[in-house]
Formats: structure tokens, sequence, C-alpha cells
């Protein structure tokens, strides 16, 4: 099989940098080498930031309306190649196909609402503040910001970046995850296509080298992080010693409370879907099912009964619910996790480290597979409870009543998402008030928010005040500027020494 060679992407142009460092690039579902990723270099990096430099004032100068019109072309171009996009995130991070175009849906969704920029971008007017005088706000772009982002979304969580950054009139420095690097640079044409000016969107494949060379880089503005907690941690701590604006969203540990009242076969869809969608790797994974007084009977025979019968194939095979796992040291991990749940005494009821490539399909003997995996009786004291596993495993926890769900929820350190599944208003309506956690479903498993809501966790799983996208987005990549204006008739008053006020 050829293997491609991944470079970057600066001032228009595939560019393959000056750093012979490379990362090979897998197809999860086979094990083989289907690509080298190029490593940038700090040169290789300062050349994207200087040519993003270059760009930004014109850019900064176009009228929103024109820049919205680039996001409109761009829109057409994406939707036109939608299923491309989610073919190459499927042959590089393993999720099945039909997740894919999911994924590159919802990342449409943030270029539509980037296509508003002008109405987002009005400002507000004070006519007469006093006599004589009028004031405004206006918010200006803020020059070059970089975005980092993790592998599990190659499509959708750039998108959450950059065409709200870009329609705002910053240019961009997009720095992905080496382990799927093909649709950034997919995208980067794309919008060149769309008649993007060379320079305001750039792409610098890397690692840690990489990275800090952005985190330290005078000339970057603003850092925009996805990833896990310990590096959006390191990344919010450097940016901002480094006098940048960032927002860091980090890992998760999210969990689903069952009420008694709950339908049981919408909850056991919910949890299946949710805990093993894309083998689990997503941040707003349901990992916990936290079930509530007798419900655990009802619920967990059934979910046995799914989690054995989950169809984990090739992605590509349209029957396909669960893709391997991302690399084999993500699988070898997991299958760690998994050691340490049944060495500390929670219940194996489906033992995911039993899947044999071979039933996945054919070719798929080497790939990184890994079965869905159901534990039981895990309490708050183990670490399959206290860790982010990201993987297809589920941890059921029992506990006595609401108020006992709500606190364990409370007490734990992540707090991206969170679901209460329930037929009684009052409980819902509590719930949502009182749970610590940025992002709450009721009755849905895994409430991302829309494109004009905005995206976030709480606790260790954002860091930094805003939000992802939305109206959120947009205040992150434009600075306010208020604007006080008299035109005085030539009446002499003289100099004014007391504080102005109202007159
Ligand atoms: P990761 O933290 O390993 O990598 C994220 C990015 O940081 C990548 O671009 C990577 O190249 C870079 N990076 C890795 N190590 C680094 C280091 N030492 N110094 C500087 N940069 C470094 O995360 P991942 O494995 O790619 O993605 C999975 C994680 O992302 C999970 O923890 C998941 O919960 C989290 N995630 C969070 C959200 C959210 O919105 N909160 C969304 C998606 C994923």
């Amino acid at each position: 099989m050829t293997q491609a060679h991944i470079a970057h992407y600066i001032n228009g142009a595939v560019a393959n940098g000056s750093s012979t460092r490379t990362q090979p690039v897998y197809n999860p579902a086979t094990g083989a080498v289907t690509g080298n990723v190029s490593l940038a270099n700090v040169a290789d990096v300062n050349a994207a930031v200087a040519a993003a430099q270059k760009a930004f004032p014109a850019w900064a100068d176009t009228p929103p309306l024109r820049r919205a019109r680039v996001m409109f072309k761009f829109l057409e171009l994406i939707n036109q190649n939608k299923d491309k996009l989610a073919h190459m995130i499927t042959a590089e991070h393993g999720k099945v196909f039909t997740d894919a175009q999911g994924e590159v849906s919802r990342g449409i969704d943030i270029v539509e609402f980037a296509t508003g920029i002008p109405q987002l971008l009005k400002g507000d007017y004070t006519e007469q503040v006093s006599t004589g005088i009028d004031n405004w706000t206006m918010r200006q772009p803020l020059g070059v910001v970089a975005g980092i982002t993790p592998f599990n979304f190659p499509v959708m969580v750039p998108a959450w970046m950059f065409p709200v950054a870009i329609a705002a009139g910053n240019t961009f420095v997009l720095k992905p995850s080496p382990i799927d690097p093909t649709p950034a640079l997919f995208m980067a044409e794309l919008l060149k296509q769309a008649g993007l000016p060379d320079g305001v969107f750039n792409v610098v494949q890397g690692d840690k080298e990489a990275v800090d060379a952005l985190l330290v880089h005078p000339d970057v503005k603003a850092v925009s992080f996805v990833g896990s907690t310990p590096i959006a941690n390191y990344i919010y701590e450097t940016g901002a010693h480094h006098g940048k604006r960032v927002q860091a969203l980090g890992g998760a540990k999210n969990h689903m409370v069952v009420m008694p009242d709950a339908d049981i076969d919408q909850v056991v869809d919910a949890l299946i879907g949710a805990a093993y969608g894309s083998a689990g790797e997503r941040c707003m994974a349901i990992s916990v099912a936290v079930l509530v007084g007798d419900v655990a009977d009802k619920v967990i025979p059934k979910l046995i009964e799914r989690t054995k019968s989950l169809q984990v194939l090739d992605g590509e095979n349209l029957a396909a619910e669960m893709g391997p796992i991302v690399t084999d040291v993500a699988r070898q991990r997991i299958k760690g996790y998994i050691d340490a749940g049944v060495a500390e005494g929670a219940q194996l009821l489906v033992d995911g480290r039993e899947f044999a490539g071979a039933k996945a399909g054919k070719g798929c003997d080497n790939g990184f597979w890994l079965g869905g995996t159901l534990f039981d009786h895990v309490t708050t004291d183990m670490k399959i409870y206290k860790e982010e596993i990201f993987g297809p495993v589920l941890s059921c926890v029992r506990v006595p009543d609401f108020a006992k769900a709500v606190q364990i929820i409370n007490d734990h350190e992540f707090g991206n998402g969170v679901s209460c599944f329930t037929r009684d208003g009052n409980v819902a309506r509590e719930f949502a008030r009182h749970i610590q956690v940025g992002m709450v479903g009721i009755n849905v498993p895994i409430p991302v928010p829309m494109a004009w809501h905005g995206f976030g966790g709480w606790k260790k799983s954002l860091f930094g005040d805003m939000h992802a996208y939305g109206e959120e987005g947009v205040r992150f990549y434009t600075k306010q500027k208020s604007v006080m204006q008299r035109w005085p008739e030539s009446i002499g008053k003289g100099a004014e020494f007391v504080m102005p006020t109202s007159k």
C-alpha cells in the first residue's frame, strides 16, 4: 500500500517545512500504516504564524459581509464534500462512517452560524450619554489565533474554532492531532477554493514541539485548545503566562442518572448509543450509569444483552455500530483500566478484551479492536470511576436515591456533560438547576449544544472563562473597543478637571 506524505498548509499552499521528523498514520481498522505526517519544528510554526500575521491587516479590514460570503461559499463546498470528509475521518480515526457523517454535519452547523457574522459583530450605541456626546462599543479581531485539537473529532472540533475566528476577522493557525491529520488539509483546500485569501487559514502538523512554539510566539494572540485535562491545564497556564487569551477544554467523566420512573427501553437505547458510539472516544460519551433505587435490576439484564450484541465492525461497513479504537496505545490503556476494575472488585458483566479483530471484517485481524465492556457495582473510590477511560467501557454505579446521585456527580472532578432520565418534571428541573456540570441533558444522553448556544464544561473540563463557539466564541475571538465622540461647537469651555458626568 502506498503511504501518503501528509504535510502542512501555509500561505495558501501545501508546505513540507524544514523538519524531518514524521509520525506514522494508521488505519485503525486494519492496523496498516497509510501515511506519514510531518511534525513541525519551531521554524515551520514561525513560517505559518508569519503568513497569518501578514494576511491579518487586509483580512481584518475586509467588510464582515464579504467575510461572511467566503463562509457561505465554504459552506456550499463542505456540503458538497461531506461524504469525502467523512470517509477521511473513518480511514484515520476508525469511527463508523455514519457517525463520521454526523460529525461533519455538526461542524457544518458552526460554519452556518459563522455566516451570520455581520449581525454577531454589530455593536451597541448610545446617543447623548452627555450633552453632545455619543458612546458606542465595537468588537474587533485579535490578530493571529491558534487552534490545537484532539484526535477524536478531526473535523468538528477544528470547526468549533476557525469559522468563527476567521469570520470575525482573525487569521488562524490550526495544529490538528497527528493521529488523524488529513481532514484539516482538505478543509484548508476547500477554504482556498471558497476564496479565502492566502495566509488567513494555515495548518501546522505536529506534536508538543509545534504546540510549544505556538504558546510562546508573541504574534499569537489567543489559543483555543481541546484535548485531555493535563494538557489543557498546561496550555492554559503556559498561554496565559505568555500573555495570550486562552480557552482550554479538557477531559470528562459523564454520568447518566436513571430514575426509577424512567422509560427502561429508552434508557437502554440511550446508554448503549452514548457509551459505545464512536467506541466511547467522545468527550460527551456516557461512561457512568447512575442507577437509582431498584432500577438497576430492570436495566442491567437488557444492557448485558445489548452490549454483547453490539455490531463491532469495520467503520466502512454500514451495519457497523462501533468501530476500532484509534491506536494500539489507546487500546492497551483501556485494557489496563478494565484490568484495574476487575482488580478493585467491580463486577465485569461483559468483557471487551476478548473481542477478536477477525470478527470485524476482512483484513481487520491486526486492527486495534476491543468490544464493548460493561461493569456493575462500581464504587466511587475505584480508578475506573475516578479517571477518564476514553473507550467503550460503561460503569454502573448503584445509588439509593436522587440526592446521592446528584452528590456523587457534584463531587466528581470533571463537569463536562451529564444526563438525567426521568418522567418527573420537578426532578428534571431540580437536576438541571443543582448539578455542577456545564452541559445538561434531560432525557437526552449527549447534550452537545447547538452552534448558537456554545459548548463548554465546568471544573476540570474547561480552563478559561468562555465556552467554544456561539456568542461566547465570538466574544473570545474579538476584543471590545468603546468610542466616545463629541463634535463641539466652537465655544471654548476650558479644561475640565472633574470626572465627567452626564449633564
Ligand atoms: P491530547 O490531550 O492527547 O491531545 C490534544 C492535542 O494536544 C493534540 O493536538 C496533541 O498533539 C497535543 N498534545 C498532546 N500532548 C501534548 C503535550 N505534552 N504538550 C503539548 N501538546 C500536546 O488529547 P487526545 O487524546 O487527542 O483527545 C482525547 C482527549 O480530548 C480526551 O481527554 C477527551 O475528553 C478530550 N476532549 C475534550 C473535549 C471537550 O470539549 N471538552 C472534546 C473532545 C475531546
